[in-house]
């Protein structure tokens, strides 16, 4: 039977506690929401004694179902002030859920000073002083541990940025290969494991129970749909355009639909978008290399296999992943067309343990502010690699995001809801995300709805990205999504879904084979609905309102170019979506 491992850094203890008959079909997101919901009072301080740090494994991690190693990472976030689920994919979910563990409960508060590890095996939970490891870059640091802990070991941790409680501090994941390349990015959860006094819960599945099937005939029938959706489509399937570019496929599609943000949100479209696109990286790579390179995977399982690794012109890896959000952000947003200087700051993020997305959306504001030029890459470089990482005072005023920054100098072009800087899709262009981005309880999120999909990929069928009517859209991808960032599925997954009612099918049926729950495709929007009212309710008793779901008010008046188009969705719709 799963356990709840629930561990109190007040006192350094760990408990093992039965799961909750109202958890039995809940995983990932929908169990950090829930256990959020019923365990922390929403107006704490989100660094402070009765916040708690939630870590469930996707319904289907650790199971062979495809793409699948999904953790959500949940706690009230200190970016945003509300609720928070951040997802990623990494091995380590997969061994948590393979030792009969459904959620780890991180709670309490340091009495004294220190930082602690927390090894976990098929014998128990101990914890380890950490002190030698604080203050120094993950990459030194992950191979430290595998020495220590071995090869079969998969670690989460925090950088140096969450050790200064920083609101821009993810949790870091290894990857298949051992990098410290994986992130719970947004919304400061690193922050949070921070303010615990805990820098890495390591995990070695080794002779776990494994993941309890509950129905392996209807699990098997579902992994097999599912597993034929993603080999047919074009997006997905083996040498498709995320296997060949990766998630950098989108640079070249949004820039060309006028709505990939560049300077900070002033225009819609960059001139050197193609010199840092996902082909960019492809092709350099192959005339570094010798040789054509097709992605990998993040952790073992996943059929699609979009992360891509960039090499130096002497054939030396500089990092891995280019992702379509880390290569904007760090890239067009600061009006920077250098791929290497791109790929070094990435580098630089998982070195420090910090969102590569608020990281680029804090430069591109202090740039607009007058701190660097746009496009100052070794400036950029500095600010992240001297300041941030060093805590210096204006690495204070950075590592706390793109909103803290913009109050520090008087800047109200700030491209931010409820706290978060916006990701790589420009809402004047493409309205649908952008109300997703206002109305999600996350704050401005891609993944919480990727409306994307209809308008500007034509998945899931076809929406005019200049409509104002957007709130069913939004709403409906809301719910959906919650319910898949339960599954442990990637996200990417619904590219295939969405297309295939038997892949759609296969989804379902694989969540409830595993669980033993009696689900069809019609359960999908009531349990996507629940979660989504748990964490709505979060937020309106830590004090969100409507005035809190809109999009920052210079995009209502100043022109995005080329289409020179403004905000003009009405209130009514964006209260249409929740309220
Ligand atoms: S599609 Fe990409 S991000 Fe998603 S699980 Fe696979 S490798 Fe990871």
């Amino acid at each position: 039977m799963s356990k709840i491992l629930r561990v109190n850094m007040t006192d350094r203890t760990v408990r093992y506690e039965d799961v909750p008959e109202k958890y039995r079909f809940l995983g990932g997101r929908g169990l950090t929401s829930s256990i959020l919901y019923d365990e922390v009072d929403p107006t704490c301080h989100p660094l402070g004694p009765n916040n708690k740090l939630v870590f469930a494994p996707g319904i289907l991690a650790g199971t062979n179902a495809p793409t699948s190693g999904r953790i959500s990472a949940g706690a009230k976030s200190p970016l945003t002030g509300g609720i928070k689920e951040s997802n990623a994919g990494t091995p380590w979910p997969q061994s948590v859920n393979k030792l009969g563990i459904k959620a780890i409960i991180v709670e309490g508060y340091p009495k004294d000073g220190g930082w602690w590890g927390l090894h976990i095996t098929k014998d128990g939970a101990t914890f380890f002083p950490a002190d030698e490891y604080a203050g120094r870059g993950l990459y030194e640091v992950f191979p430290l541990l595998f020495e220590r802990f071995g090869k079969k070991a998969d670690i989460c941790a925090i950088g140096v940025a969450g050790e200064m409680k920083m609101s821009m501090a993810g949790v870091c994941y290894n990857d298949a290969q051992g990098r410290p390349s994986r992130y719970s990015g947004r919304g400061g959860l690193g922050a949070v494991m921070g303010s615990k006094g805990l820098k890495f819960i390591v995990v070695d599945a080794t002779g776990g129970p494994g993941v309890e099937i509950a129905n392996p005939a209807l699990y098997e029938q579902g992994r097999k749909k599912v597993l034929e959706a993603l080999r047919q489509h074009d997006i997905t399937k083996p040498k498709g355009g995320l296997h060949t570019y990766g998630t950098a496929v989108l640079v070249n599609i949004l820039n060309e639909a006028g709505g990939y943000p560049t300077r900070n949100f002033r225009e819609g479209r960059f001139e050197g978008a193609a010199a840092t696109s996902g082909e960019a990286v492809f092709e350099t790579n192959k005339r570094r290399l010798g040789k054509e390179l097709y992605n990998h995977a993040c952790h073992p399982g996943c059929v699609i296999q979009c992360s891509n690794t960039y090499y130096d012109e002497q054939g030396n890896e500089i990092v891995s992943v280019v992702e379509y959000e880390s290569t904007w952000a760090l890239g067009a947003n600061c009006g920077i067309d250098n791929l290497d200087a791109i790929a070094r700051l990435i580098w630089l993020c998982n070195d420090i343990g910090l969102d590569t997305i608020e990281t680029g959306g804090t430069l591109a504001v202090a740039m607009d502010a007058g701190l660097l030029s746009f496009g100052d890459w070794q400036g950029a470089i500095r600010l992240v690699d001297e300041e941030i990482r060093k805590g210096t005072p204006l690495g204070r005023i950075l590592g706390n995001g793109a909103a803290f920054t913009g109050k520090a100098f008087g800047w109200i072009r700030v491209p931010a809801c409820k706290g978060q800087t916006m990701p790589a899709y420009e809402p004047r262009a493409v309205t649908g995300i952008g109300v997703t981005y206002a109305t999600s309880p996350m704050g401005a999120d891609h993944t919480a709805g990727y409306t994307i999909a209809p308008e500007i990929l034509s998945v899931g069928g076809k929406a005019d990205p200049f409509d104002v009517k957007k709130a069913d859209l939004s709403r409906n991808f809301q719910i959906t999504t919650a319910f898949l960032d339960s599954s442990g599925h990637c996200l990417f997954v619904a590219f295939a879904i969405l297309d295939n009612p038997s892949g759609y099918e296969g989804l379902v049926e694989e969540c409830a084979g595993v669980l033993g729950a009696d689900w069809t495709t019609d359960d999908v929007m009531r349990i996507g609905k629940e979660i989504m009212d748990k964490e709505l309710a979060f937020n309106r008793a830590a004090g969100f309102t409507k005035a809190h779901d809109r999009v920052p008010e210079f995009m209502k008046y100043e022109p995005l170019p080329p289409h020179n188009v403004v905000w003009t969705v009405p209130d009514e719709e964006m209260d249409a979506v929740w309220w």
